[in-house]
């Protein structure tokens, strides 16, 4: 593999954080946004995720004092934790910058890919969006560009024939808060070129995830197969007012041991991903009782038009940043 420019086609949610930890990495990344509104809320989240990277090795270090005061660390004797620390926090603010001045940012598609050996979509999970996307950029992207889909729940066969590159397709799907739920599943269609799947194996494994090779085509890969229909499970517990988003969490917390719900979960991954995927199964397999045409509706009248977008936006199902699950006496009775 020998990648040295990726673009990234999205800079929502996903986007931006495969664009940041693409960047950490060593790669020279361009990130690709429909105008230049867009771009300007590309570089916001940009910028808010180098401080996120920056935080994540201070908040290590508290735990690692917390722990280290629970055992009787001596440091008489051996080296104050935050002095080992401090060593890391430098490091790793000095990747973070570097790794920040790797990205650039363009609305123009055709300018954004020339270099490309690598193009990450993360555009909205909207069928006619992403054909629309392969189209325009199978037509400008260099020959040698490989396409990779970050698609939750679509598969590489429904978009392959509009890259006009089937052999170099395939799909690379990354969990959300992607610099420590470090997955990456790895999956081809019928067409894509085994060597090429190879190279998107090492690559993963080069931008520090864990490589996850799915053998045979799976809407929803490995991941979302499960995740899908346990947040499903849980807003329909909400729309038919079995019980409140609070309750349903703190059932799923206590009986499992889980840090989180699926409404905290729902918070993390946005709301809107989660209305689009409800907006495709109401278009292609909704049930008599169009539950999930039910289910988008409420999304979108209770929080999307209320702007209450996840943790993206502060508030969602909860409100940020300290959300009341995470207070201990969430859990007490
Ligand atoms: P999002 O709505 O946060 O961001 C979408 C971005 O795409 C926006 O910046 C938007 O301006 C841009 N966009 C819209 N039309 C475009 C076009 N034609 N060309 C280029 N950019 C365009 O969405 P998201 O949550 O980041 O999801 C993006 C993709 O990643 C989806 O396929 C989703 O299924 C997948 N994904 C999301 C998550 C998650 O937790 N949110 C996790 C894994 C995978």
């Amino acid at each position: 593999m020998n990648f040295k420019h990726v673009t990234v086609a999205g800079s929502g949610v996903l986007g931006s954080q495969i664009a940041f930890q693409v960047a950490f990495k060593g790669f020279d990344v361009t990130i690709y946004d429909i105008n230049d509104e867009a771009i300007k809320k590309a570089k916001e989240r940009i910028e808010i995720l180098k401080g996120r990277y920056k935080e994540e090795v201070i908040n290590a270090k508290d735990d690692v004092a917390a722990i280290a005061s629970r055992i009787h660390y001596n440091s008489n004797l051996l080296p104050n934790i935050d002095v080992i620390f401090q060593k890391e926090v430098d490091y790793v603010e000095g990747e973070v910058e570097a790794g920040y001045k790797r990205i650039r940012f363009s609305s123009d598609l055709k300018e954004a890919v020339k270099d490309a050996d690598l193009v990450i979509e993360a555009v909205p999970e909207l069928i006619s969006v992403k054909e629309d996307f392969y189209k325009k950029l199978g037509e400008v992207a260099p020959a040698k560009t490989i396409f990779a889909t970050n698609s939750s729940t679509l598969v590489p066969s429904q978009f392959a024939h509009f890259t006009g590159r089937p052999e170099k397709f395939l799909a690379l799907h990354f969990a959300n808060e992607i610099w420590k739920n470090n997955t990456a599943e790895i999956m081809g269609h019928k067409d894509t070129d085994p060597a090429v799947y190879k190279q998107l194996v090492e690559f993963a494994g080069a931008i520090g995830m864990v490589p996850l090779e799915v053998k045979k085509e799976q809407p929803g890969y490995i991941l979302n197969s499960i995740l899908v229909p346990f947040l499903e499970a849980a807003q329909m517990l909400l729309l038919e007012g079995v019980a409140d988003a609070e309750t349903i969490d703190k059932t799923w917390m206590l009986a499992t041991g889980s840090p989180q719900g699926p409404f905290a979960t729902l918070d993390v991954v946005g709301i809107t991903t989660a209305y689009n995927i409800m907006q495709n199964y109401a278009q292609t397999a909704d049930s008599e009782d169009k539950r999930y045409a039910r289910m988008a509706e409420m999304l979108k009248r209770d929080y999307i038009d209320k702007g209450k977008l996840g943790v993206a936006t502060g508030e969602g199902f909860y409100k940020y940043p300290n959300p009341s699950f995470k207070d201990p006496s969430f859990l007490k009775a």
